[in-house]
C-alpha cells in the first residue's frame, strides 16, 4: 500500500498525472494532467482508491485519522492559491467533493458542492460578492444536497417525496415564482431556514457548521456511495470490479451563478451519438454544474449551429431562439473561443474523443473534468476511423479503441422505409442516442423491469430520467423524455447503452398518476404502443417494422482492417440456409457447427423422425431412416449451397432421443396411427426411453456407434447433396462431425461408417470421389486429455464448449440458474462459465489438447464452436492458444472477428 494518500494540483503543477487512472481515478488523474498541460483548473486533491478499500477494511474513523495531516497539508495549498481561508467568516474557500472511479460511472455516485458555507460565512460570501444572492443560492444548495447525500435524506423510493423538493414548491407556490432562479433573496433565505429545520427533524442533529466536519463528512459519503445501489447495478452491467473504488477530488469551487457572466456547462470534442467532427454540448447562464446534467432546466445550445438546429426541432421562431435561448458562440463569443482552443487541445493531447465540463465565473473559464466520452456504437467506429484518416491514431489502435460488444448495436434493425410513409409522427425531440425502438409505454423504472419480465417489449417515457432508473432503462427498447438536453443523464447513460433515447421532447404532457401522455391532440395511456427514432428525435404512433442493419461505410472498412490484422478466422454456427447467408454477409468464411437436430423438428419430419426412435427393430428403424433421407439431402443441399465455396461442418445427430418423441396422449396417438400399432406400444417405448440424466445418456456419438444407420443416413445425404451441387457446378466443402467422443474408439468406428457409406455413394454414383473431410468435437474432458490418440484418425477438432464446461465443472448447462446467483454473490464465480470461457480450467483443456492433437497431427483443423465463440474474452483466449477459428451465432460474427483481431495484437 502506497504510503502517500493524497495528491495536489493546481496553478499549473501536479502531484499525479494521466496515466495514474487506477489510483486516482480517471477525474483524478485527467484534472492532474489538464494542469500540466496548461488548461484551466480550480486547484484541489484527490484521495487515492486505494483509500476507499481502506475506508471498507477499517472504517471511517481509522481512514479520517490516516488520512488528516495530508488533507489539512492539502486544504492550505489551496487556500493559498486561492487567497482565502477553509472555514473562514469573512473570506471563505468554498469547496466541492467528487467521487471518480477507474472507469468512467457518469451519475452513479456522489458529489457536494459550495461545501465550507455556514450561517456567518454566507454573510461573509454575500459582503465579498457583493452578491447575496449568489451567496444565498449556493447556501441552499449546499444544505440540500449534503442533506441528500451525507445525511442521507435523499428518497428511496421513486414515489417518495423530497423534503427539499416540498419546501422548495411551497416557497414559491407562497413567492407566486416560477423557476428557482427567481426567487428572492428573502425567499433563498428562508428556504434556508425551512431546509436546516426539516435537516433536525429527519436526522436529530442541527446541520453542521464546522467547515472540516462537513468536509469529512462529504469524503466519506463520496466513499460510501461506492456502493450504492445503482453504482453496484452499473458496474455489473459494465463489468467494471468492485474492488476498484473510487477516488475523491476536492477542488475549489468556481461559481456559475454568480450572475450573468457566469454559466456552466458540459460539451463534445464530437458527437457522442453520430460521431460527427463536430464540437457541440450545452451550457446555462448563472447555474451549477448539477442544473445541466440532471435536465432539471432545458439548457442551451454552445454553439450557433446547433443552437438553429435545435430551434427548429422545438418549433422555435429565429427571433425567439435569439431572445431567449441563444448559443454560448453568440452570448459569450470571447469565453466560446477559449473554450473551443482548449477542447481541441485536449482532444489532441487524448487522441480521443473528450467529454468536458466547465464553468465560466465572471469571464474566466475554468475546467472541471475532461474524460474520453461515452458514446454510441456508430459514433465509436466513425470517431476511430476518422481519427486514423486523420493522423490521430493508427490502425492498430483503432482496433484496440473499438469495443467488440458494441458493434452488436450497429446491428440492431432500424425502421424500414418502406413502412414510414405510413407512420403518424406524433412530435420531435432531441435525437439523443439512436436506433430504432418501438414498445409499449410504462411510465417508471420498476414497470419498465416488470413489464420486461414478462415478455413485453416497452417504451419508459419521463418527465426526466436519473440515475436510479438505471434498471429500467436497461429493461426497455427505447427512453422517451419530456425534459433535459443531449448531456442529460439520460442521454449520456443511454448512449453509454446502446438504448434508443428520445429527450427533451418539450410536446409531452405526462401524467404520471394518470398513467397518460398527451401530445396535442393524442392521449396515450400505459401499454399502447409507440415507436421512437433514435437518430433523428422523431416519437410516431403505434409500432412500425423494422429491418435488419447492414455491413457498410465505416463499420465496412473497420471489418476489412479486421481481417489484415487477425489470425484466427471466424465461421458461425447457423442450420438454415437463410441464417448462413446473414452470416456470410457478416463476413463469416464458413460453418463452424451445423446441429443437424434443429433439421427435424418441423412437420413431416417430425413424424418420420419418430417413427425412427419408437421403430422396435434396426429393420424398422431403417424404414423411417428411408423417409428421413431426402428431407435431410434437401436441407443439407441448401446450406452447402448458401456456402458455396466455403466449408461447411455438419455435425451428426446429437440430443436424447426421448426429446423427440411424443410426450403427450395426443400425439402418441398419432404416433400409433402413423405407424399402424397400439398406443399402448408406443406409450411403453416412450416409457423405456426416459432417462434419469439425459445430458450424460444417450446422445452424442453414442447414437451413431448404437445405431450405425442413423450415421449411414446422414452421411448418405451430405454426400448425395454435395455430388448433385457438383453436377449443378458448385464448390461444396462439407465436413462431417462426431459429436461428444470420449474415447478414441466412438471416434474410430464412426469414421468407419461414414467413409465406407462415402466410398459407395461414389461408385454407385459413378462420380469423382468429392473432398470431405472427418473430424471430431472435443466436448468431454477424457477426450481432450487423450487427444493424441483422437488426433491419429481425427482430421480436425471444434471445441464444443458448453459441454466441456458442463462436464469439466459438473454443472448441469440446464440447471445453473439455481446456485448461479448466490456463484456470483458470493464471487465463488466471477462470471457466468457458460458465457465467459473459464481460462485457467476449461482452457487449460483446450491448450493441452490442441498440443497433443497437433503432435500427432501437425496440420490438425482446431476450432471452438460453443457459445464462447461469440464472446470477445474467449476469442482472445482462442487466438492466444493457436485455433484456427471460432464459430459463432451470425448476430456476433462481427464481433468475434473485432475481439480476433484485438487478440492477434494483444497476443503478439
Ligand atoms: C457444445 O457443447 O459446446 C456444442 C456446441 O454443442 P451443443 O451446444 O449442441 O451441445
Ligand atoms: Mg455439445
Amino acid at each position: 500500500m502506497n504510503e502517500k494518500r493524497v495528491y495536489k494540483f493546481g496553478n499549473g503543477q501536479a502531484e499525479g498525472n494521466a496515466k495514474m487512472r487506477n489510483l486516482l481515478g480517471g477525474k483524478g488523474a485527467n484534472l492532474a494532467e489538464m494542469n500540466l498541460l496548461g488548461v484551466p483548473v480550480p486547484p484541489g486533491f484527490t484521495i487515492t482508491t486505494d483509500v476507499c478499500t481502506e475506508f471498507y477494511e477499517i472504517g471511517r474513523d481509522k481512514v479520517v485519522a490516516l488520512l488528516k495531516d495530508e488533507v489539512e497539508e492539502a486544504i492550505h495549498f489551496i487556500e493559498k492559491l486561492m487567497n482565502s481561508k477553509f472555514g473562514d467568516v469573512e473570506n471563505p474557500l468554498l469547496l466541492s467533493v467528487r467521487s471518480g472511479a477507474r472507469a468512467s460511472m457518469p451519475g452513479m455516485m456522489d458529489t457536494i458542492l459550495n461545501l465550507g458555507l455556514n450561517d456567518e460565512a454566507v454573510e461573509g460570501l454575500a459582503r465579498k460578492t457583493n452578491n447575496p444572492h449568489f451567496a444565498w443560492d449556493s447556501y441552499r444548495r449546499f444544505i440540500q444536497m449534503y442533506g441528500d447525500v451525507v445525511l442521507g435524506m435523499k428518497p428511496v423510493n421513486k414515489l417518495d417525496i423530497d423534503p427539499f423538493e416540498a419546501i422548495i414548491d411551497q416557497v414559491k407556490k407562497e413567492s407566486g415564482v416560477l423557476m428557482d432562479q427567481d426567487l428572492s433573496v428573502d425567499d433563498l433565505k428562508r428556504l434556508v431556514k425551512l431546509f436546516k429545520a426539516t435537516v433536525k427533524e429527519h436526522t436529530g442533529h442541527d446541520f453542521p457548521e464546522c467547515a472540516m466536519e462537513q468536509l469529512w463528512g462529504a469524503i466519506c459519503a463520496v466513499f460510501g456511495s461506492w456502493h450504492n445501489d445503482r453504482a453496484i447495478l452499473y458496474r455489473k452491467m459494465e463489468g467494471i470490479p468492485d474492488e476498484w473504488g473510487t477516488a475523491v477530488t476536492v477542488m475549489a469551487m468556481v461559481f456559475g451563478n454568480m450572475g450573468n457572466t457566469s454559466a456552466t456547462g458540459v460539451c463534445f470534442s464530437r458527437n457522442a451519438a453520430t460521431g460527427e467532427n463536430v464540437f457541440n454540448g450545452e451550457y446555462l447562464i448563472n447555474a451549477q454544474g448539477e442544473d445541466v446534467v440532471a435536465g432539471i432546466r432545458n439548457p442551451q445550445q454552445i454553439t450557433i449551429e446547433d443552437s438553429k438546429r435545435w430551434a427548429v426541432l422545438a418549433e422555435v421562431s429565429e427571433e425567439e431562439r435569439k431572445a431567449k435561448y441563444p448559443s454560448m458562440e453568440e452570448v459569450m463569443p470571447e469565453m466560446y473561443k477559449e473554450l473551443y482552443a482548449l477542447q481541441n487541445k485536449l482532444e489532441k493531447h487524448y487522441r480521443d474523443m473528450q467529454d468536458m465540463e466547465f464553468t465560466v465565473q465572471e469571464g474566466k473559464l475554468w475546467f472541471l473534468q475532461t474524460r474520453s466520452g461515452k458514446r454510441t456504437g456508430t459514433a465509436m467506429v466513425k470517431i476511430a476511423m476518422d481519427m486514423m484518416h486523420e493522423g490521430l491514431i493508427d490502425e492498430k489502435t483503432v482496433l484496440q479503441r473499438c469495443d467488440p460488444q458494441k458493434l452488436d448495436e450497429l446491428l440492431h434493425p432500424v425502421f424500414d422505409n418502406k413502412v414510414m410513409k405510413d407512420a403518424k409522427l406524433l412530435t420531435t425531440g432531441l435525437p439523443a442516442s439512436p436506433g430504432a425502438a418501438s414498445g409499449q409505454i410504462v411510465f417508471n423504472a420498476e414497470d419498465a423491469e416488470a413489464w420486461q419480465k414478462n415478455g413485453h417489449k416497452v417504451i419508459m417515457v419521463r418527465i426526466e430520467t436519473s440515475p436510479e432508473d438505471l434498471a429500467g432503462m436497461a429493461a426497455a427498447e427505447g427512453i422517451l423524455t419530456s425534459r433535459g438536453g443531449m448531456t442529460s443523464h439520460a442521454a449520456v447513460v443511454a448512449r453509454g447503452m446502446g438504448k434508443c433515447c428520445v429527450s427533451g421532447a418539450g410536446a409531452l404532457i405526462i401524467d404520471y398518476n394518470k398513467r397518460t401522455v398527451k401530445i396535442e391532440d393524442v392521449t396515450l395511456k400505459e401499454g399502447d404502443f409507440i415507436s421512437l427514432n433514435g437518430s433523428t428525435g422523431q416519437v410516431f404512433q403505434g409500432e412500425i417494422e423494422t429491418k435488419a442493419a447492414e455491413i457498410s461505410g465505416d463499420f465496412a472498412e473497420l471489418m476489412k482492417l479486421c481481417s489484415k490484422h487477425t489470425r484466427l478466422v471466424v465461421r458461425t454456427n447457423a442450420d438454415t440456409p437463410h441464417d448462413a447467408k446473414v452470416a456470410r454477409t457478416f463476413g463469416a468464411v464458413g460453418i463452424g457447427l451445423c446441429r443437424t437436430e434443429h433439421m427435424f423438428f418441423e412437420g413431416e419430419k417430425i413424424i418420420a423422425m419418430r417413427e425412427m426412435i419408437l421403430a422396435e427393430d434396426k429393420e424398422g428403424r431403417k424404414k423411417a431412416l428411408e423417409k428421413l433421407l431426402p428431407y435431410q439431402t434437401k436441407d443439407f443441399y441448401e446450406i452447402l449451397k448458401a456456402m458455396d465455396g466455403l466449408p461447411v461442418n455438419i455435425r451428426l445427430l446429437d440430443p436424447p432421443l426421448h426429446e423427440f418423441v411424443p410426450h403427450d396422449k395426443k400425439g402418441q396417438k398419432e404416433m400409433a396411427e402413423a405407424m399402424g400399432i397400439e398406443l399402448e406400444q408406443i406409450t411403453a417405448r416412450v416409457a423405456s426411453l426416459s432417462e434419469n440424466n439425459p445430458m450424460l445418456g444417450h446422445r452424442g456419438c453414442r447414437l451413431g456407434n448404437t445405431y450405425p444407420e442413423i450415421t449411414e443416413m446422414q452421411t448418405k445425404a451430405i454426400i448425395g447433396a454435395a455430388i448433385q451441387l457438383r453436377k449443378e457446378g458448385f464448390n461444396p466443402k462439407p465436413e462431417i462431425m462426431v459429436p461428444l467422443i470420449g474415447k478414441h474408439d466412438e471416434f474410430d468406428q464412426q469414421d468407419d461408417v461414414i467413409r465406407a457409406t462415402a466410398a459407395k455413394m461414389f461408385e454407385e454414383e459413378g462420380v469423382e470421389p468429392i473432398e470431405f473431410k472427418v473430424g471430431t468435437m472435443i466436448e468431454v474432458p477424457r477426450a481432450a486429455l487423450t487427444a493424441g490418440a483422437v488426433a491419429e484418425r481425427a482430421e480436425y477438432f471444434s471445441f464444443g464448449t458448453n459441454d466441456l464446461t458442463q462436464l469439466t465443472f459438473g454443472y448441469s448447462r440446464d440447471d445453473i440458474a439455481s446456485f448461479l446467483p448466490a456463484y456470483l454473490e458470493k464471487k465463488i464465480l466471477k462470471v457466468d462459465p457458460f458465457q465467459v470461457l473459464d481460462q485457467k480450467g476449461v482452457g487449460q483443456l483446450i491448450e493441452m489438447a490442441v498440443a497433443r492433437g497437433r503432435s500427432v497431427r501437425p496440420d490438425l483443423e482446431c476450432g471452438i464452436c460453443g457459445e464462447h465463440g461469440g464472446e470477445p474474452s474467449s476469442v482472445k483466449f482462442c487466438d492466444k492458444v493457436g485455433l484456427n477459428y471460432v464459430s459463432c451465432s451470425p448476430f456476433r460474427v462481427p464481433i468475434a472477428r473485432l475481439a480476433a483481431a484485438q487478440g492477434a495484437i494483444e497476443n503478439s
